[in-house]
């Protein structure tokens, strides 16, 4: 509506009357719609894309979690084979998109920080000699879990010029840890964050998610005035989403729905804690079963906005996925997406990697 020159007075109507959105919302709504427009101008929505590269093992298993991913004891043996089929899947997107604009490059998961530094080099030097960087406005990568982050891989992601890290606390209470299964302890984040600091990272995010197992008001504030504390360079508010997939469902027939409590008010106090930090709401998404029914924010500091978090979302960009359980995603000049996935086992992964790179080859046919 802002791009066919609507004014924020009809918007706010529209969103009211027609999708019963409260004004609080709807201004929030409007406000970040301008600050994406505003961050997005120079994307290459036709003669561009990104990239994303999945690294689908984690020290352990979080009790919420529905993504792609792997215990990564078990699996120790596997991952250098895991590396050569991701590198095997670059050559064909090197290649193909030689004539494309390279915007953004996301390393995600699971824990890309569960690589030992030489796995992580090996994959970030060959990224680095395949695609031209000159063009690339950010590069992340998640240092998700606190207990996978050493100083050595830091290192290596730092020599290797990656813009952006996310070291993902959740909240910092340590009963809550214990409960969800994140072995990634309050002081292992601290430390982490510390080390990446003094290894030079000057853009880190942090996630949050509020409505865990037995977590209250008082909870959510403490974790705030701690991440206040450390200030990070952005934040990103979570509401607890309640996924088939997960584990979690489980446990709620165990324990009861009744402990898990999300509130306006835990939604105020992450806000209000953004805003001490001289952040600014950028992108906002919502997912089906969310705790008390909220919406998951990302926060930032001029300058340090997560680019990839909008482009995921908007689905304006074709993004390219490698990677076990990765789905590419491609957009069409008039608006129509099409995409493809990788499947999710790592060993059919690895076994089945010219499947995966023809199921691209179909995809990107013109
Ligand atoms: S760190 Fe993320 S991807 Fe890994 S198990 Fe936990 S929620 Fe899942």
């Amino acid at each position: 509506m802002l791009d066919e020159g609507r004014s924020d007075a009809e918007i706010l109507d529209f969103m009211e009357q027609s999708h019963y959105v409260s004004k609080e919302k709807a201004l929030l709504g409007i406000d970040i719609a301008k600050r994406e427009r505003d961050l997005l101008r120079d994307i290459h929505y036709e003669g561009g894309y990104s990239l994303y590269i999945g690294i689908p093992f984690c020290p352990t298993t979080c009790l919420y979690c529905s993504f792609t991913s792997y215990p990564i004891a078990a699996f120790r043996r596997q991952v250098d084979a895991y590396v050569d089929a991701v590198i095997k899947e670059m050559d064909y997107v090197a290649e193909n998109f030689r004539d494309k604009v390279l915007d953004t490059v996301y390393i995600g998961g699971g824990t890309p920080t569960t690589l030992e530094p030489e796995q992580l080099d090996r994959l970030i030097t060959a990224l680095k000699s395949k695609f031209d960087f000159s063009t690339v406005k950010e590069f992340t990568v998640e240092a998700g879990r606190a207990d996978s982050i050493t100083r050595e891989k830091l290192e290596v992601l730092y020599r290797h010029q990656v813009s952006r890290i996310s070291v993902n606390p959740q909240t910092m209470k340590q009963e809550t840890l214990d409960i969800i299964g994140r072995k990634a302890s309050v002081e292992q984040v601290l430390t982490a964050y510390q080390l990446a600091r003094e290894v030079g990272f000057d853009n880190i995010n942090m996630d949050l998610i509020l409505g865990l197992p037995g977590e209250l008001e008082a909870d959510v504030q403490r974790t705030i005035e701690k991440i206040v504390e450390l200030a990070p360079d952005s934040l990103t508010v979570h509401s607890l989403a309640i996924k088939r997939a997960s584990r979690l469902n489980q446990w709620i027939q165990e324990n009861g729905v009744s402990m898990l409590h999300n509130t306006d008010e835990t939604m105020k106090i992450a806000a209000a804690g953004a805003e001490k930090l001289g952040m600014k709401p950028y992108y906002l998404y919502r997912q089906k079963n969310m705790s008390g029914n909220f919406e998951n924010t990302g926060y930032a500091r001029p300058g340090k906005y997560g680019l990839y978090n909008i482009l995921i979302m908007e689905e304006k960009q074709t993004i390219v996925a490698l990677g076990a359980g990765s789905i590419t995603k491609r957009v069409f000049p008039d608006g129509r997406i099409e995409r493809c996935d990788n499947v999710k086992d790592v060993g059919l992964y690895i076994e089945k990697i010219d499947e995966m790179i023809e199921r691209k080859k179909e995809l990107f046919a013109e």
